[in-house]
């Protein structure tokens, strides 16, 4: 018998489509390429080594077999591809933020500032379209105003002192800086008022601990269900509701969700004169097994690398050669101030302050783990600080020229790790179709056929590309510079691939998309993309996982309407949050009555609103009162550790 959905890939995108469909009563197939990773407090540590190790570590791209090697791509170029594999994918390491797209990627947009987007590639209908799925997924995860501590308010000083207002929405509209919106729970009891591990249990303690170590996975509180850990990855948020859907929601039907399946080919047929998805065919890892089962409907989640491949190596038609083309990545780059007093920079939720620069893109603080603090500092495309410069050594705001910190210098950052302010500058990039995924002809094929090949041309990106970089990280500088610091550094990065975009295109034109506006393919119906591959640019600068969850609960809206004969749901019926008692005695295998569907009263409005969350929170007197100690604090004074 055929599922109704089968989706690939269990990490930022497909288990979203998963609970969705699940909750409106669906036969869901969920496949995971990795491992899951049922019991994280017992088998996840925070030593950096053994998480982050990209060969060897419980966060890699590989099978659960950890005695097997990772899974390779071709890198052509100097640069660094992080995705992961396993339940939960990519999100296991992200750190939760979940900003809005800027207005100006969308078709319709019409500021002052329209031009400075890249307007050949917008988003295929408006932003206020997809206003009440954001809302949707804010309430789902959920997402509240961060957590934040010492490193923040040295950023707001800096931002402040540069000129900057704060914003106070959700919305995109100005250069403006604030706390991040983020997918991780706000403390509550104990946590983060000690460091006593034996006070930090759950139920005493609620919400992040503040333990610092979002990058190696969050299993904090201790002993919390699984869908009360305070980082919202989707291992903790999205896949607890999908595998319980029927308990929580009345009519609702739990997904089967199968790890350690590498989808190897979507196969098809001929009906009516059109290709249409039939079934997948994965490879079991722990035996070699073929397994093949059919679907009404495919969903592709596997990632912005791996969906061409698959797409590549299932033989599927590619008519106007896009497919893996326009890969957009904000061409991250790296400025690092050093501070006369503490930021507590590896303390806490790893980043939880921004700067936006609409048409430019933005400005984040990140704190690190000293191994990942060292390798920040010597990834460069742009030579040694003080040596050699490879063609580039840029000159700016900054101390002497763009590169690699070595020798002496480079210990003194690392000495003085809570003393640093970084700032990842996240350039709003155009979609370029010379950057992109195709199939290796160097490296061999693996078990799963031939193997990716990722090619950034970072050095003959666009113009607009180039220059929103310099323009930020100069902004970078200026903003450390007016926090104090004593010393200011860029690094010049080569390509960071982690904000991943748009390899699989939706778009308003068939010449240069591969989806179309439903998020379906052009070339192959009943066939659809729900993962960041899906999104049709850079989306302006902001993170993208929660604008590519947003799209991915409208896709599996169209499905259900487009395949299914069902009625769309969202800005209909109030969602029910992932920290929900109901969902929470589902995950603890309670008995307990399903919720039925709370359908909202439509008024005169074109739609109804779910929830109320975050946006009130902005401007809580807690955050003006933040900013107002953070503008105020005199630099030479050493602000409270966290
Ligand atoms: C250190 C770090 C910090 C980050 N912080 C943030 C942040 O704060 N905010 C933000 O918005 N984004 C952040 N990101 C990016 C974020 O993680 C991604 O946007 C998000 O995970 C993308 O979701 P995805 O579904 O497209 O891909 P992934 O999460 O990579 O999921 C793809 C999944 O598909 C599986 N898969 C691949 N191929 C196959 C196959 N053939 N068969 C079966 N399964 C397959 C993979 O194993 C993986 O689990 C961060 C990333 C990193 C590395
Ligand atoms: S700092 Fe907070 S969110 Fe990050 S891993 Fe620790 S408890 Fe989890």
């Amino acid at each position: 018998m055929a599922r109704d959905v089968i989706i690939i890939g269990a990490g930022g995108g497909g288990p979203v489509v998963a609970k969705e469909l699940a909750e409106r009563g669906l036969e869901v197939l969920l496949l995971e390429a990795g491992p899951r990773h049922g019991d994280p407090e017992k088998q996840w540590t925070h030593f950096e080594n053994d998480a982050n190790n990209p060969l060897t570590g419980f966060f890699r791209f590989g099978p659960a077999d950890r005695a097997k090697p990772a899974w390779l791509r071709e890198l052509p170029q100097n640069s660094f591809l992080w995705q992961l594999s396993g339940v939960g994918g990519t999100t296991q390491h992200y750190y939760g933020n979940n900003p809005r797209a800027a207005p100006g990627a969308f078709t319709g947009y019409d500021g002052a500032d329209k031009s400075r987007y890249d307007t050949a590639h917008l988003f295929p209908f408006t932003y206020r379209e997809l206003i009440p799925y954001y809302e949707w997924m804010e309430h789902t995860l959920p997402v509240q105003t961060a957590a934040m501590g010492t490193k923040e308010e040295t950023f707001f000083r800096g931002a402040a002192g540069i000129g900057l207002p704060v914003n106070t929405s959700k919305d995109i509209s100005r250069p403006s800086f604030r706390p991040q919106e983020n997918a991780i729970l706000q403390p509550g009891g104990n946590a983060g008022k000690t460091t006593d591990a034996a006070k930090l249990v759950y139920p005493q303690a609620t919400g992040c601990t503040f333990c610092g170590y979002c990058f190696q996975g969050c299993v904090q509180p201790r002993q919390a269900p699984r869908n009360l850990k305070a980082k919202r990855s989707t291992d903790n948020s999205y896949i607890p509701m999908a595998l319980t859907a029927g308990k929580w929601k009345a009519g609702g039907k739990p997904i089967t969700l199968v790890t350690d399946a590498f989808a190897t080919k979507i196969n098809t047929a001929n009906e009516g004169g059109k290709l249409v998805a039939k079934s997948v065919t994965w490879r079991v890892g722990a035996t070699g097994e073929k397994v093949t089962e059919e679907a009404k409907v495919i969903v592709m989640s596997a990632g912005c690398t791996e969906d061409p491949r698959l797409w590549f190596n299932s033989h599927l038609p590619n008519q106007n050669d896009w497919v893996g083309r326009g890969y957009t990545d904000h061409f991250f780059d790296w400025v690092v101030g050093l501070m006369p007093y503490s930021t507590g920079s590896a303390k806490g939720v790893g980043s939880s302050a921004r700067a936006d620069f609409p048409g430019y893109g933005g400005l984040e603080n990140v704190g690190l783990p000293p191994a990942i603090q060292a390798f920040s500092l010597t990834f460069s495309d742009q030579g040694t600080q003080g040596g050699y410069t490879n063609g580039l050594g840029a000159t700016g705001k900054w101390d002497g020229k763009a590169g690699r910190v070595n020798g002496m210098a480079l210990r003194e950052l690392l000495e003085n790790l809570d003393r640093l302010l970084n700032v990842l500058v996240i350039t709003d990039d155009d979609v370029e179709a010379q950057n992109r995924v195709t199939l290796s002809s160097v490296f061999t094929a693996d078990e799963h056929g031939p193997v990716a090949k990722v090619i950034f041309k970072q050095r003959q990106r666009t113009a607009r590309t180039l220059a929103n970089r310099e323009y930020l990280a100069n902004r970078a500088a200026e903003l450390a510079r007016a926090a104090g610091a004593t010393k200011v550094l860029r690094i010049g990065w080569p390509p960071l691939i982690l904000h991943v975009q748009s390899t699989m295109r939706m778009g308003l034109s068939d010449t240069n998309s591969v989806l179309d506006a439903n998020a379906e393919s052009r070339a192959v119906k009943r066939l659809f993309v729900a993962d960041n591959a899906a999104l049709p640019n850079g989306i302006g600068g902001p993170n993208p996982t929660l604008t590519s969850q947003a799209v991915a609960t409208r896709t599996a809206e169209k499905i259900f309407q487009l395949y299914f004969g069902g009625d769309p749901w969202v800005g209909r019926e109030a969602p029910i949050s992932s920290i929900d008692d109901v969902v929470t005695a589902a995950v603890l295998g309670q008995s307990i009555k399903p919720k039925a569907p709370a359908v909202l009263a439509v008024t005169g409005s074109e739609r109804a609103v779910p929830v109320a969350i975050g946006a009130a929170a902005l401007g809580s007197a807690a955050l003006t009162a933040v900013v107002r100690r953070a503008a105020a604090t005199p630099v030479e004074s050493a602000p409270a550790e966290e």
